[in-house]
């Protein structure tokens, strides 16, 4: 088996692909109210494009698969497509990050497609502030699609929330309440100056290290769970069935150098960081009638393009403009 080893000597074995720019949301870190300009539809990649590239990078031993967005379960045929990559034998692990909404009619075919896992998006547990910051009122929607992920055991459901200072970081000990009897992973996660946010600097964001110290305030310490390779740092409440993860994407620079993945995105452009503005676009090529080999020593060089470390922290400047191709919908995050 092949192994793809970046510059840095990393093993890239995971890639998540965005499906689409579309969603059903308007979060306000990530898209303007009115939206973006979507890209045409000819300028997406098609399924069977995404299956040529994720053959091959499975012969390059990538077995960890995430799909997102934009929403990506807004995208027609995304079961089969789903069912489709379970075939291909070379995914281990096959997950989904959704926004939750069209989710509670969604997860039983998902599940049965090959799905194993779904994060769900949900950044608070009211529904006004809900509708504030999604700038839809679905609250009802996202809750039944975490219920729904639960029953049909897309397992282990992460929820991400994003933590915002001054609108959501009372609601901490709200969101670790949830662990303690069900088997859901809270995963806080520090807002990153992408997007239509890019240029608000770092007054709203909140630390892992501050989200911790508040949850000790209240449960005594956590006790760390191991976690792999993973860019969140694991807890558990003592006693508790679920976990809390800290992704500490800003302030946590060990975040980068164990880093495995790369990102594809909804125009077909392999990003080999998040925060990086490279981009090796695969999809005109693979227009133009280039060979699996040439494809593949493309992959090769945007792998050899991942940068050390993303180098952004509080304080600095961001490095991504507010442009299109930096909003977080056509990235998927
Ligand atoms: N629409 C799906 C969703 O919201 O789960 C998938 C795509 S969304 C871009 C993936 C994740 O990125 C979500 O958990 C979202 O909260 C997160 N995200 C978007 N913009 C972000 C930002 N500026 N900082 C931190 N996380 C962000
Ligand atoms: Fe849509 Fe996800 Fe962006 Fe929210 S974070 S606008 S749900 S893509």
């Amino acid at each position: 088996m092949k192994k793809l080893i970046d510059s840095h000597s990393r093993h890239i074995r995971y890639v998540r692909i965005s499906i689409t720019d579309r969603c059903t949301f308007r979060c306000r870190y990530c898209m303007p109210p009115e939206g973006v300009e979507w890209l045409p539809h000819d300028m997406i990649m098609r399924y069977e494009e995404y299956i040529r590239v994720l053959n091959i990078l499975g012969e390059q031993g990538i077995d960890k698969v995430r799909i997102t967005g934009g929403e990506p379960l807004l995208r027609r045929g995304v079961v089969e497509f789903i069912g489709e990559l379970s075939t291909l034998g070379t995914i281990g692990d096959l997950s989904l990050t959704t926004n939750g909404m069209l989710l509670s009619a969604m997860a039983r075919d998902l599940k049965d497609a090959g799905l194993k896992r779904v994060n769900i998006s949900i950044d608070t547990l009211d529904r006004i502030k809900f509708a504030q910051i999604t700038r839809v009122d679905a609250y009802d929607k996202v809750r039944r699609g975490i219920e729904s992920a639960l029953e049909c055991d897309l397992s282990p459901v992460k929820l991400n929330v994003v933590s915002i200072r001054g609108f959501n970081d009372d609601e901490i000990p709200a969101f670790v309440h949830l662990t303690l009897d069900s088997p859901v992973e809270v995963r806080f996660i520090e807002l990153m100056p992408m997007g239509c946010i890019a240029r608000h600097g770092d007054r709203e964001l909140i630390s892992s290290l501050e989200i911790q110290q508040r949850i000790e305030t209240i449960h005594g310490a956590l006790e760390p769970i191991e976690n792999g390779l993973g860019p969140a740092r694991m807890f558990r409440v003592p006693g508790a069935q679920g976990k809390v993860g800290l992704i500490g994407a800003m302030s946590e620079h060990s975040f980068c150098t164990s880093c495995n993945r790369i990102r594809i995105t909804a125009s077909g452009g392999l990003r080999p960081c998040l925060f990086s503005e490279n981009v090796v676009d695969l999809l005109t090529p693979m227009r133009s009638g280039i060979t699996d080999a040439e494809l593949e020593a493309l992959i090769i060089r945007g792998v050899m393009m991942k940068p050390l470390n993303h180098g952004i922290c509080r304080g600095s400047q961001p490095l991504c403009s507010s442009d299109q191709a930096s909003f977080m919908n056509s990235i998927g995050g």
